[in-house]
């Protein structure tokens, strides 16, 4: 019963605490259309340009995961019967919510993640995409008939929603990635468990509640918040029948292997190291601007960022200096000024680890052309400046780990094939580009490289709402990948029916196996 927990109606930001002497406010859960503040564990909410708590969010033990997934299980019941036009009204005023609030989300990312508001507001729009693809749902739940199989029979095919799914987020994205899943699995008449991450939990409530208000009836999407404990929950609950992730590789394959081991279906997509080729007759201005746009971007905390160039034949020097310059004079800050172009990493931990890498790049070899520590926003806050090396080589620390920060490297290689060795070599296969005014090379290179999603000429190539999203290898555990029309296969089952209309006087006994 929810009855002894703290309920209050406020789902926003920073929801109300409990316990009056409590000064931090807590961030609280949103579970069959309540907000949820009560918890037995808290976990810190920083503002990182500040470096500083400015509250906590409850983290939910495996109880209450147990209780909101009941509570989702009673609503997708009637959600399921809910005509497909009623579901993509809610997608439309779903959609003009988040489109009215868009500048109060994109502050609330910016407070807890530390992006520019203008990035935090990139990632809406990416993520309203979704939204827009979902209004769409009668025409993406349609199946399939064929008409006299055999004499007086047909077979038809129909998407039914799987029940209640789990979305496990990072805390990189924490309203676009919550909208590359959650659309589609409401969609085709699933309950959902949102889980954000713990470092950027708010979001997540407030489209909640944009969803509340389009119409969505409670308990068809729930945020529970928590950490390790109330994920484990989702993987092995058995009312769940379904778990989307996205996070890092190593948690990507727990998920992959418990939700496996659990008879679930599941799509765990993982961390990434996107290497940017530049050819030698590329515009190397504009793929100066791409690369440092691409790197340095929401500081590199994106799973889509280049942390690696690979520079083709005698072009390498003056593809670096153009590069330095430019990242030399980005503006670091805090992201609700309008004029900081890069904010802080996420945590204290973040900053320490990204710091180490950069210190040992010289002594493995690599050569620092630019030293991020040098380049640090604001005293306060987890500000590093972007890092540039140069001769990275993979074996070396730099090259081998994702670093989920502001540090690009350079390898140098003599020809295309080498680039694409290169590549093909590394065991991420998230995204990648090429950068060259030559057809053939792009084209090339599309067939030859192992990965998962390709620029040509485009640093960060994030399909677009209509396509899907997925890496390859290391990058993706699972066969099917996020949005898109593979989302509305991810989150259905289909039932094939065969009928016939036989009049009686056809009917007779007959063991044999049925044939056409
Ligand atoms: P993370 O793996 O630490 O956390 C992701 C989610 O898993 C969070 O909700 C977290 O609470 C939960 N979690 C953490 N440890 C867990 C455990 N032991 N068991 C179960 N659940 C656990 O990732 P992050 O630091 O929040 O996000 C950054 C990572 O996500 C990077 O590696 C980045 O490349 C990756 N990422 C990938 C994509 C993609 O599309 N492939 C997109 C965004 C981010």
């Amino acid at each position: 019963s929810t009855d002894d927990l703290n309920c209050t109606t406020d789902v926003g930001a920073h929801a109300a605490v409990g316990a009056a002497d409590e000064e931090l406010p807590t961030v609280g859960h949103f579970i069959g259309g309540e907000a949820v503040t009560h918890a037995q564990r808290h976990a810190e909410v920083t503002n990182p340009a500040q470096g500083r708590t400015t509250g906590r969010v409850a983290l939910a033990d495996r109880q209450q995961v147990r209780d909101a997934v009941d509570v989702a299980a009673a609503a997708q019941r009637s959600w399921r019967r809910v005509g497909l036009t009623k579901r993509a009204q809610v997608m439309f005023r779903a959609r003009q919510i988040l489109e009215d609030r868009r500048a109060e989300l994109a502050a609330t990312i910016t407070v807890e993640h530390g992006k520019v508001l203008s990035d935090a507001e990139g990632e809406i729009t990416r993520g309203l995409e979704n939204v827009d693809f979902c209004a769409g749902l009668t025409h993406h739940l349609k199946g399939e008939y064929a008409e006299q199989v055999a004499t007086g029979v047909d077979v038809h095919q129909v998407r039914q929603p799987l029940g209640v799914v789990a979305c496990i987020t990072p805390f990189n994205f924490p309203a676009m990635v919550p909208l590359w899943m959650i659309t589609t699995a409401i969609a085709a008449g699933n309950a959902v468990i949102l889980k954000p991450s713990e470092r950027a939990p708010s979001a997540a409530l407030q489209i909640a509640e944009a969803f509340r208000e389009a119409g969505l009836p409670d308990g068809v999407l729930n945020v529970v918040q928590g950490d390790k404990e109330a994920a484990d929950q989702l993987l092995i609950d058995p009312a769940v029948a379904a778990v989307s992730f996205v996070g890092s590789t190593p948690i990507a394959r727990h998920i992959y292997s418990t939700c496996a081991a659990h008879g679930k279906r599941v799509q765990a997509l993982g961390g990434a190291k996107n290497h940017m080729v530049v050819m030698p007759d590329a515009d190397l201005d504009a793929a100066a601007d791409a690369a440092v746009s691409a790197a340095y971007g929401s500081a590199g905390e994106r799973c889509m960022a280049i942390s690696v160039v690979v520079a083709v034949g005698d072009i390498a020097d003056s593809l670096v200096e153009r590069i330095r310059a430019r990242a030399e004079s980005l503006r670091i800050g805090d992201g609700t000024d309008p004029a900081s172009e890069m904010g802080p990493l996420i945590t204290e931990e973040a900053l320490e680890r990204v710091s180490g890498y950069v210190d040992g790049a010289a002594q493995e070899g690599a050569a620092v052309i630019l030293d991020g520590r040098d380049l640090r926003g604001p005293a306060e806050g987890y500000f590093i400046g972007p890092s540039l090396l140069d001769h990275v080589r993979p074996g070396m620390k730099v090259y081998d780990d994702e670093i989920f920060g502001p540090v690009l490297s350079v390898v140098r290689v003599d020809s295309y094939d080498d680039g694409v060795e290169l590549i093909n070599a590394n065991s991420y296969a998230n995204g990648t580009a090429v950068f060259t005014r030559d057809g053939k090379t792009a084209r090339e290179f599309e067939f030859d490289i192992e990965v998962g999603m390709v620029g040509i000429n485009v640093p960060i190539p994030v399909p677009a709402g209509a396509f899907s999203f997925g890496g390859w290898k290391d990058s993706l555990f699972g066969d099917t990948h996020m949005y898109g029309p593979e989302a509305f296969n991810f989150y259905t089952r289909r039932k094939v029916v065969t009928s016939r209309w036989p009049e009686s006087s056809e009917s007779q006994v007959d063991l044999g196996f049925p044939t056409h």
